[in-house]
């Protein structure tokens, strides 16, 4: 099975694996005595990421004494016009959520990946707005990075959100550019180090169409709206999001 790939085999022995032996918390990994896919401590702290109130417009959290102006959007989003018409947002990016996140980046752990993108999807299926969406667009990263990771983490997310969805999954966007990682930089240096990074690939027409970017974590948005403003500079006539998480502190 060479020819299926590195990412191909990796998943499918852990697959094999994880079907002959104990089930196991996809979140810390401890022995489960029943079936299931997270250990209850794992579950209460993924609940109470997900239950933390943000903005439906930009995903930045809600205090519990701030409250959202008529348009359903907070403060710091009225001003500017950015370009995301509303974000779905599965949770904060701290403890299991986080954990996942960088398992599966970084350690390619694909079966957990999975199964919290199957819980953006439920979050998704929620959205007033999913009916509009005609394709699902992956934040992609730079093809370097890309060889060094081995796996492509956003376009894992979108094909388990098409799966749920049923709707296409469109890579239309590159990066033109390997930007510097983004961590450590204020707002202000995040989006000029990532300004122009995205070009569209030349065989798809987007003109009027509304799409969902799909994002794993979000921090100042600088990432997720140069992306939809690249989108729509291509025809794109609307942009929503969907994210795994947003980081509440630089
Ligand atoms: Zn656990
Ligand atoms: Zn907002």
């Amino acid at each position: 099975v060479k020819w299926l790939g590195n990412n191909f085999t990796h998943n499918l022995t852990s697959r094999l694996v994880a079907l002959a032996l104990p089930p196991r918390c996809a979140g810390c990994n401890s022995l489960l005595t029943e079936p299931a896919r997270w250990c209850p401590d794992c579950w209460r702290e993924l609940a109470i990421a997900f239950g933390k109130p943000c903005c439906p417009s930009c995903a930045s959290p809600i205090g519990p004494f701030q409250s959202l102006n008529p348009k359903n959007r907070c403060n710091r989003c009225l001003k500017p016009p950015h370009p995301v018409s509303a974000i779905c947002r599965l949770g904060t990016y701290d403890g299991v959520l986080s954990d996942v996140i960088c398992n599966l980046k970084y350690n390619r752990n694909i079966y957990s990946g999975e199964l919290i993108a199957d819980l953006l999807a439920e979050k998704l299926a929620d959205q007033g707005w999913l009916g509009e969406i005609e394709g699902l667009c992956p934040v992609p990263m730079h093809w370097t990075r890309h060889l060094l990771r081995r796996l492509d983490h956003t376009r894992i997310i979108a094909d388990r959100l098409s799966r749920h969805t049923h709707l296409p999954v469109l890579p239309a966007l590159r990066r033109r550019r390997s930007t510097p990682p983004q961590v450590g930089l204020s707002a202000l240096a995040r989006r000029e180090n990532i300004k122009d990074a995205f070009a569209i690939k030349k065989r798809w027409p987007l003109e009027g169409t509304t799409l969902c970017l799909v994002d794993d974590v979000m921090t100042t948005g600088a990432t997720l709206f140069e992306a939809a403003r690249t989108l729509k500079h291509a025809g794109a006539k609307t942009i929503y999001a969907a994210i795994l998480a947003r980081a509440e502190k630089l």
